[in-house]
């Protein structure tokens, strides 16, 4: 049986938690028919709220965070993955309910993973991680339904955050013309090295708006919720999209019907924990066909397993630029 290292978050006192690097052994790891080698994590908003407790992530005690990884298969007893196959997991409850990746071990059910492509090293597939590979989601879902560069210019929210960054990026690929909402006046130049064309102050949008505003675009990605969310609806073309997947600013959503009533805008769900997988599939091929590797890299910082406790709480007071790589191995 041999030792390998994680960080581990244990209950403290009646309502408290601690997290801490510690070394685990195989008799530690949860159920599941693949066990991997995990070379690489990445930090999400989520994992900072988890590492932090600052938002109840975590519902089984003790258990090793990180929501994402990707890494190598040390064993399989599931027909779809061999020992040595290089794999990707994002979501299905790890780090929240099963031990997750930060860790340099994982054992879990093979139905959850997917083969990393070969376009992707191990340390890329996690610079994308859960933020990109939801914005990459996000995106899907506006093209999905059909808008497209001739629809109009797409706004993005929490535009400096891992799942904006990867939203801006994308899209710019794309074709299309991008709005960059971000409170970070100062990155501005970052965003447009990402490819926006325009950028604009998040408090144009975070304070409570009116039901209907000036149309200023086709289609948004929002990561932030509550009133910018609200008022990027409001502000939303006739006929126009928006993707909703995350909730920086808060979980609330004080708006109108009136943007979807009177223009036909419709609201779209992303969520990335349970999407099925052939979703997954398409979201890596979107990355992998459409995102610079330089760009990939420009977003793209990398810290060791044990950093990770103090980058979760960056993350959580809005501290963190574009996307942070846990080297796990
Ligand atoms: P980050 O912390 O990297 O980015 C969030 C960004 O939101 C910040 O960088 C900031 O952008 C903006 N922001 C933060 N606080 C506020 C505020 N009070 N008001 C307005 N804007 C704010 O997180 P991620 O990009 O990883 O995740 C973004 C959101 O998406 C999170 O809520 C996360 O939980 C959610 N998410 C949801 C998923 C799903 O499956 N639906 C999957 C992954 C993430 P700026 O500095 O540019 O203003």
């Amino acid at each position: 049986m041999s030792d390998f290292r994680a960080v581990l978050i244990s209950k403290e006192g009646e309502k408290g938690q601690k997290a801490e690097p510690t070394t685990l052994t195989d008799a530690d790891l949860m159920e599941g028919d693949v066990t991997v080698r995990v070379t690489h994590s990445t930090l999400n908003y989520k994992d900072g709220l988890a590492l932090t407790g600052k938002a109840p992530i975590v519902r089984r005690w003790p258990l090793i965070p990180g929501i994402d990884f990707s890494g190598e298969v040390e064993a399989s007893d599931n027909p779809d993955f061999k020992p040595g196959d290089r794999v990707i997991l994002n979501g299905w409850g790890v780090g929240e309910s099963h031990h997750g990746g930060y860790s340099q071990k994982a054992r879990v059910k093979g139905e959850w993973l997917i083969h990393c492509p070969d376009a992707l090293s191990n340390a890329e597939a996690m610079a994308i991680g859960t933020a990109g590979y939801t914005a990459a989601l996000c995106v899907l879902g506006l093209t999905d339904h059909g808008v497209s560069p001739a629809s109009g210019a797409v706004v993005v929210t929490g535009a400096v955050g891992g799942v904006g960054s990867t939203a801006v990026a994308l899209l710019s690929k794309l074709g299309f013309n991008v709005i960059a909402s971000t409170g970070r006046a100062s990155e501005a130049g970052y965003l447009k090295s990402l490819g926006a064309s325009e950028i604009i102050d998040r408090n144009e949008l975070s304070e409570p708006g009116r039901p209907l505003g000036k149309e200023r675009w086709a289609a948004g990605v929002d990561s932030v919720g509550s009133h910018t969310l609200a008022n990027v609806l409001a502000q939303t073309k006739y006929g126009g999209y928006v993707a909703a997947c995350g909730l920086a600013q808060g979980m609330d959503l004080p708006a109108s019907v009136a943007p979807f009533i009177l223009r036909g805008v419709s609201l779209l769900g992303i969520d990335s924990v349970n999407a099925p997988k052939e979703k997954r599939i398409r979201a890596y091929e979107l990355l992998t066909s459409q995102l610079d590797k330089d760009a990939l890299a420009t977003i793209t910082s990398t810290i060791k397993l044990d950093d990770v406790i103090a980058a979760g709480a960056d993350i959580v007071a809005g501290k963190v630029r574009g996307r942070i790589v846990v080297e796990v191995a």
